[in-house]
């Protein structure tokens, strides 16, 4: 018997607010607390990356701080744990066979450092401070290491058609209060286990002239083999390289796409630019109006970074627009609206969800977007089923962490499907204009800054009172409760 979900919640008649929020403070241009300085250089022929870091530190979350904890990314590689890649994925992460990546740090500290302790545990470097950074004041770390790329078509290594660097270098933790310090998350192998600040970036890069580059900054001059790259209040610093990609650029409503693809992809550009129009115009406009598409040998149908999305170059043209077009929307769910996508996976990839919703219904495609509805319904109803057969009770519980999911499928059907037919469920309660504007208010409120999962729901409310409470309880309540008692 197919289930629904509780359409009584639709019946929640709600009163608009006149709630206001503008854009004039919305501003990348505000030093960011965080500064990286980096120069790469890449040798091709044996798949290293040499990288020298500096990362300027000025203390604006607490009363004072003894040390600075960064995540280091390429340590999950390196095969001392298992890669941070689900077992059911390990074939496509690594389709030559699994092999392991390596770096040796030459130095790691400064004048304000006592000491560098370097992934006694997993991915976490810790450098104990001289003195104690008071609020105000400004460390420097220098970091200073060659990196061995594994062979894999995963968010960082090397494969036939692109270099990926993401996540490469040590990267500050944020800073909660409210959890009493750094907030380390070891990278997981479940969803996007990253949740950073933003921070300004100068990246130098040395690699051959004819490359084709994908950054999240911009590229401000080039020389032979030189090129310089700046970006303020960037979500992450990604790179991709493409030594023999093929570029198709189009601009629209002022926003210049650039897809580095095989030359099988160059249909992409226009819908592509359409889908930054449309977001621009629903919810408010990016600060970066260069954006890269990546096609190359990827292990899922794709990955969000800041102004950098990657996508798998084996989508078949079906699922090619709709993973395109969500990719596209992390920019705004992700990149400009930060959220903690280990602790709340769902509230990124629900919004990037609702939002290709929108996408093909405002382009005229309305039964596209109702069979993609039906297709979560079924992913739902599916793993249900499945779970059942097995004799196990299936929770579909949205609340958790990406530690907290069985597999691939119950994150699946729990973050894409369920927590996105909720989300709709609210859109549908308040209309999809109405729906649009509370997120442009969210979008606006929390811009180039981190929102949790009460900021989302505040903001619905500032456009409607108690459509947060809605979107609550759509993602709270199961759709199998009357199966279940
Ligand atoms: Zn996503």
């Amino acid at each position: 018997m197919k289930k629904i979900l509780p359409i009584f919640l639709t019946a929640l008649i709600l009163s608009p607010l006149l709630a206001f929020v503008s854009c004039e403070d919305c501003d990348a241009e505000t030093p960011s607390a965080v500064s990286y300085e980096l120069a790469v250089a890449v040798d091709d022929a044996e798949n290293k990356v040499s990288i020298d870091q500096t990362v300027t530190v000025t203390n604006t979350f607490a009363e004072k701080t003894d040390e600075l904890v960064f995540a280091f990314y390429p340590d999950a590689f390196t095969l001392k744990t298992p890669p941070p890649i689900d077992s059911v994925m390990m074939s496509q992460a690594y389709p030559h066979g699994i092999n392991a990546g390596s770096y040796a740090f030459l130095q790691a500290g400064g004048d304000d450092v006592k000491s560098v302790s370097l992934c006694a545990s997993p991915c976490k470097i810790v450098a104990k401070l001289s003195s104690p950074l008071k609020r105000g004041q400004t460390a420097k770390v220098r970091f200073s290491f060659d990196l061995i790329l594994p062979l894999c078509n995963a968010r960082y290594g090397y494969n036939d058609f692109s270099i990926n660097l993401t996540f490469f270098f040590p990267q500050l933790c944020r800073y909660d209060e409210k959890d009493g310090g750094f907030l380390f998350y070891g990278y997981e192998e479940t969803g996007d286990p990253f949740a950073f600040d933003c921070a300004d970036y100068r990246l130098t890069l040395d690699c051959p002239n004819d490359w084709q580059v994908a950054c999240s900054a911009d590229e401000i001059t080039r020389d032979i083999g030189k090129r310089v790259y700046t970006g303020s209040s960037l979500r992450d610093l990604s790179l991709f390289l493409c030594p023999d990609a093929q570029v198709t650029e189009v601009t629209e409503d002022g926003y210049t796409v650039c897809i580095l693809h095989d030359g099988t992809r160059a249909q992409v550009a226009e819908y592509a630019a359409n889908a930054f129009s449309l977001f621009s115009d629903s919810f408010c406009e990016l600060p970066a109006k260069r954006q890269y598409l990546v096609f190359t040998p990827f292990m899922t149908a794709g990955a969000e970074y800041c102004n950098v999305a990657v996508l798998s170059d084996a989508l078949s043209f079906a699922d090619t627009e709709k993973t395109v077009v969500h990719e596209i929307a992390h920019q705004w769910w992700y990149s400009l609206v930060g959220s903690d996508q280990v602790s709340a996976p769902w509230q990124d990839e629900a919004l990037a969800q609702w939002s290709t919703l929108l996408y093909f219904e405002k382009r005229g495609m309305k039964s596209y977007a109702d069979a993609l509805k039906k297709s979560w319904q079924d992913c739902c109803d599916d793993y249900v089923e499945n779970m059942r057969s097995l004799g196990e009770i299936p929770s579909l519980d949205v609340f958790r962490s990406t530690t907290d999911y069985r597999d691939p499928t119950d994150y699946f059907a729990t973050v894409y499907c369920k927590a996105a037919l909720a989300t709709d469920l609210a859109a549908d309660s308040i209309t999809h204009d109405g729906f649009c504007k509370a997120l442009s208010f969210y979008a606006k409120k929390h811009f180039l800054s981190f929102a949790d999962e009460n900021a989302l729901f505040s903001s619905l409310d500032d456009y409607e009172q108690g459509a947060g409470n809605l979107l609550k309880s759509a993602l709270s309540v199961s759709p199998y409760r009357a199966d279940s008692e």
